[in-house]
C-alpha cells in the first residue's frame, strides 16, 4: 500500500522544506496550496528532482466545502491509499493592535490557522484511529505560547490549534495516532519578508533568524517511528527565543 502524507501549504517555506523532507523519507507528499500554482509546481519538481514522489492538491484549508469535496474526490479515486502523515503547516498572518483590528483581520486569521486545521484533521483522523497508525504535526507558533504585541489573532489562533493538538493527543493515543505541535520562533520565509530582521535578530539568542530546513528536521522526526512515545507535545525551535 502507498503511504502518503499531505502538506498544507506545502508549496513555499516551511510547508516546501517539510514536503521535501517527507518525500526523501519515502512518503508520496500531497502538496496542499491555495493559489500560487507556480511555487507549488516548484516545489513538486524539487521532489521529483531528487527522485521522490509528490502530487498537487490545491485548496483553501478555511473553507470546509472545498476541504471536504477534494479529500472526498481523493479518497474515492485512491480507496487503497493511506495518508499517514498530516502536516498542519498552511498558515496566514495580519497584524494589527486589537483596538484597529478589522472583523476581516480577525476571523480570516482564525478561519485558515484554527478552523483549517480543524476541518483537514477531521476529514483525515477518521482514517488514521481506522489503521491504528498515524502522525498529525501542527505547526504553531511562539506567538502562541507567549502572545506577541500586534498578534491578538494570530497568537489566539495558534494558541487554540496547542488546545486542539493536546485535547487530540488524549483521543488518538490508544490507537497509536500522536498528535503534536511545533512552535517555530522566527523563520526565514515569505511570511517574515515585511519585518525588520536585524532589529529582530538582536532579541534571538542564536543571533539569527532559523532556516525552513531546520523545521522540517524536526517535522520528519515527529513523523518517524522513532517518535512514537512522543504525542501531546508542543516543541519549541527558536534559537533560544
Ligand atoms: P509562507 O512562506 O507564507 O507560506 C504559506 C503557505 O501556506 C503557502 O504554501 C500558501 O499557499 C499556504 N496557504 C496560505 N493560506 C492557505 C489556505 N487558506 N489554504 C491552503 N494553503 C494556504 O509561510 P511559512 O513562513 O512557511 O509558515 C508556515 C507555517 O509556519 C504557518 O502556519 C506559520 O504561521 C507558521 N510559522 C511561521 C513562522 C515564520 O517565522 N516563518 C514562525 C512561526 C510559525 P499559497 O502560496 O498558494 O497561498
Amino acid at each position: 500500500m502507498k503511504k502518503y502524507a499531505l502538506v498544507t501549504g506545502g508549496s513555499r517555506g516551511i510547508g516546501r522544506a517539510a514536503s521535501v523532507k517527507l518525500a526523501a523519507m519515502g512518503y508520496c507528499v500531497i502538496i496542499n496550496y491555495k493559489s500560487n500554482e507556480e511555487e507549488a509546481q516548484k516545489t513538486l519538481e524539487l521532489i521529483a528532482g531528487n527522485g521522490g514522489e509528490a502530487q498537487l492538491m490545491r485548496f483553501d484549508i478555511g473553507d470546509v466545502n472545498e476541504v471536504t469535496a477534494v479529500l472526498d474526490e481523493w479518497m474515492d479515486k485512491n480507496k487503497d491509499a493511506c495518508i499517514e502523515v498530516l502536516v498542519n503547516n498552511a498558515g496566514i498572518r495580519k497584524d494589527n493592535l486589537l483596538f484597529w483590528m478589522s472583523d476581516n483581520e480577525w476571523h480570516n486569521v482564525i478561519n485558515t490557522n484554527l478552523n483549517g486545521t480543524f476541518y483537514i484533521t477531521r476529514a483525515l483522523v477518521k482514517y488514521m484511529l481506522n489503521r491504528k497508525y498515524g502522525r498529525i504535526i501542527n505547526i504553531v507558533s511562539v506567538s502562541g505560547i507567549t502572545g506577541m504585541a500586534g498578534q491578538t489573532n494570530y497568537s489566539a489562533a495558534k494558541a487554540g490549534i496547542i488546545g486542539l493538538t493536546k485535547a487530540l493527543a488524549l483521543e488518538s493515543a490508544k490507537k497509536k495516532v500522536t498528535v503534536n505541535a511545533i512552535a517555530p520562533g522566527f523563520i526565514d520565509t515569505d511570511m517574515t519578508k515585511d519585518l525588520d530582521q536585524e532589529e529582530l535578530k538582536r532579541r534571538i539568542p542564536a543571533g539569527r533568524f532559523g532556516k525552513a530546513e531546520e523545521v522540517a528536521e524536526l517535522i520528519g522526526f515527529l513523523a518517524s517511528g522513532k517518535a512514537s512515545y512522543i504525542t501531546g507535545q508542543v516543541i519549541g525551535i527558536g534559537g533560544g527565543l
